[in-house]
């Protein structure tokens, strides 16, 4: 059965952390393959670049690894966008796989999912991957109040954290301080060129 990861995210650009997370994820999950899925209208907060450019930026950054693809499921999902209403989308455009989804530590930590039972009802194993700044016991209750069978399918993974941020890739591009290497180039060509990042966004 094909395992298929799906890492759903703002992308608000996607950077390294994104990337090294994606890969790590699928070698331990022996995933054949990670669905990347920017979120158009996410329901939590406001995307500073629009929905066209954050998917353009997914797909520079995915180019040249074919075991990445860009799913755009929750692109053209009317907002605001929840996960749980995601899944089903998903089970039903790939019925015969396995569904693992990728998750930063901090995205369960910061905002409560709302129907988390949902979404783990659709998927074979929810990878959390720790993030520097999120201290691991805050996961508790998250997990709390699950029934055990969907609790079980919850996994931390320690990984190597690493400690990049859209938001410090937005602050520091508004600020003229090199993002190189924190973003693959052909995305940082795209800010570039685009001129995305340089205005102050309510941050
Ligand atoms: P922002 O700073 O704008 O909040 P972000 O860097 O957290 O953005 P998102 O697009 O919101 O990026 O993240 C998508 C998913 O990737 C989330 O589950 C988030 O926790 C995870 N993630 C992002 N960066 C990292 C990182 N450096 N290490 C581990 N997980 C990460």
């Amino acid at each position: 059965m094909t395992r298929l990861g799906i890492f759903g995210g703002t992308f608000d650009p996607i950077h390294n952390g994104h990337l090294f997370i994606a890969q790590a994820v699928a070698h331990e999950a022996r995933l054949d393959r990670v669905l990347f899925l920017p979120v158009g209208d996410p329901a939590h907060r406001t995307a500073v670049a629009h929905a066209a450019d954050r998917q353009v930026m997914v797909e520079l950054a995915i180019a040249g690894n074919d075991a990445f693809a860009l799913d755009d499921t929750a692109l053209v999902q009317p907002g605001p966008v929840y996960t749980a209403d995601t899944m089903p989308l998903l089970r039903a455009a790939y019925p015969n796989a396995a569904l693992c989804f990728i998750a930063g530590a901090d995205s369960l930590v910061d905002t409560p999912w709302r129907r988390f039972d949902e979404v783990l009802s659709h998927l074979e194993t929810f990878y959390v991957a720790l993030r520097e700044g999120t201290d691991i016991r805050r996961l508790e209750p998250a997990f709390a109040g699950l029934p055990p069978d969907l609790a079980r399918r919850c996994t931390v993974l320690n990984l190597p954290l690493v400690d990049v941020s859209s938001t410090v890739i937005r602050k520091r591009v508004r600020a003229g301080q090199p993002i190189r290497y924190l973003v693959p180039d052909a995305v940082l060509t795209y800010i570039n060129r685009q001129g995305l990042y340089r205005e102050a966004a309510g941050e």
